[in-house]
């Protein structure tokens, strides 16, 4: 079984080889719920209506991005399919869909929105955040989470015959709750034992990056595999990313499209696109090309084109040919969009 994965890429629809891959967003939801599961509990017994999007609220629903009911969730196909097909007619061709336990994952919904878009889609493993999971399965041993990710991989997810193609996200809070560092251990041995690569979600802490790939590599784990997500608003000094990438792990910037300085979760000045082009550029100079990978993480439907926002394909109509006007080569921006996914999704 695992042979037949090796050197290859594990999608919603089957295995494919490396060079059938386009270019691709490493961290995206398509089909996905992260509301709190207490907002969401309080909403259903006030009997909330999830909010109605139009040109007159959208900017401050956007900017607050986590404060409105329904802004943090989306189930509707139709949507989905219009918005993957504007990511093809922008040059983009695949998408890793990050949606694991506690984001209420739709592994047959993703099968059916690839094939009907024509986009490839790979599905993630495993859990998010210890406040999205029911307090009756955070006993489990590091053992069983192992079994679960593998059989997830392997077999097939949450009882779909679906496979995932990537263990993630991995969620972790600040400070790491004690569920959250089983998983972080299982998922390095699903890796040894699968050949996947692993996306974790740090907590917002400039620490937290750095934790995880001690906990990663101290259960066996290959910090070359492991992507890091969000450094966008993590650490905010290029000193700070360059250690990371001295780890080994790749450096993920995923909130391309979020032009606002203010961070609904946190006091933290976010950067800009121009701003995360500079980081880029800045690891790149010192040949860290094969340790970055971009994507614009939406998670709420503001950022979605149906609802106002930049969509999937704002990576290649907008940003790709900013960073040729700021001087990035073809190979550099092909490394980077290309490149580096299919390595990175290709089991070992
Ligand atoms: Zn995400």
């Amino acid at each position: 079984m695992t042979d037949q994965r090796k050197g290859r890429i594990q999608t919603v629809c089957g295995l494919i080889e490396p060079e059938d891959l386009g270019p691709t967003l490493m961290h995206e939801h398509i089909l996905w719920d992260v509301t709190r599961p207490e907002v969401q509990a309080e909403a259903e017994a006030a009997g909330t209506h999830p909010v109605t999007i139009t040109l007159d609220n959208v900017w401050e629903i956007n900017r607050r991005s986590t404060r409105d009911y329904g802004n943090q969730s989306n189930d509707d196909h139709a949507v989905a399919l219009a918005e993957l097909i504007r990511l093809r007619e922008a040059g983009g061709a695949a998408i890793v869909d990050l949606s694991n336990f506690g984001l209420k994952p739709d592994p047959e919904g993703l099968r059916s929105l690839s094939q009907s878009s024509g986009v490839t889609i790979v599905q993630g493993a495993g859990y998010y955040v210890d406040e999205y999971i029911p307090d009756e399965m955070k006993d489990k041993s590091v053992d069983r989470l192992t079994g679960e990710i593998v059989d997830q991989v392997t077999q097939g997810c949450w009882g779909t015959e679906v496979r995932a193609g990537i263990i993630g996200e991995i969620g972790c809070m600040w400070p790491l709750r004690p569920f959250e560092r089983k998983v972080l251990q299982a998922s390095a041995t699903a890796q040894r034992e699968t050949g996947a690569a692993i996306n974790v979600h740090p907590g917002r802490h400039a620490k937290a990056p750095f934790e995880v790939v001690d906990i990663i590599v101290e259960a066996g784990g290959d910090p070359t595999r492991l992507i890091m997500s969000h450094i966008d608003r993590t650490l905010f000094s290029i000193e700070e990313v360059l250690r990371l990438a001295e780890t080994g792990c790749v450096l993920e910037y995923d909130f391309f499209g979020i032009e606002t300085s203010y961070y609904w979760f946190s006091g933290v000045d976010l950067p800009t696109d121009y701003m995360r082009l500079a980081y880029i550029r800045a690891l790149i100079e010192r040949g860290l090309a094969d340790q970055v990978v971009v994507s614009h993480d939406i998670c709420t439907k503001t950022r979605m084109v149906t609802y106002g926002g930049h969509g999937y394909g704002h990576m290649f109509r907008n940003v790709v040919p900013l960073m040729r006007d700021k001087g990035f080569t073809a190979d550099e921006i092909d490394t980077i969009v290309v490149g580096n996914p299919r390595r990175l999704l290709s089991f070992v």
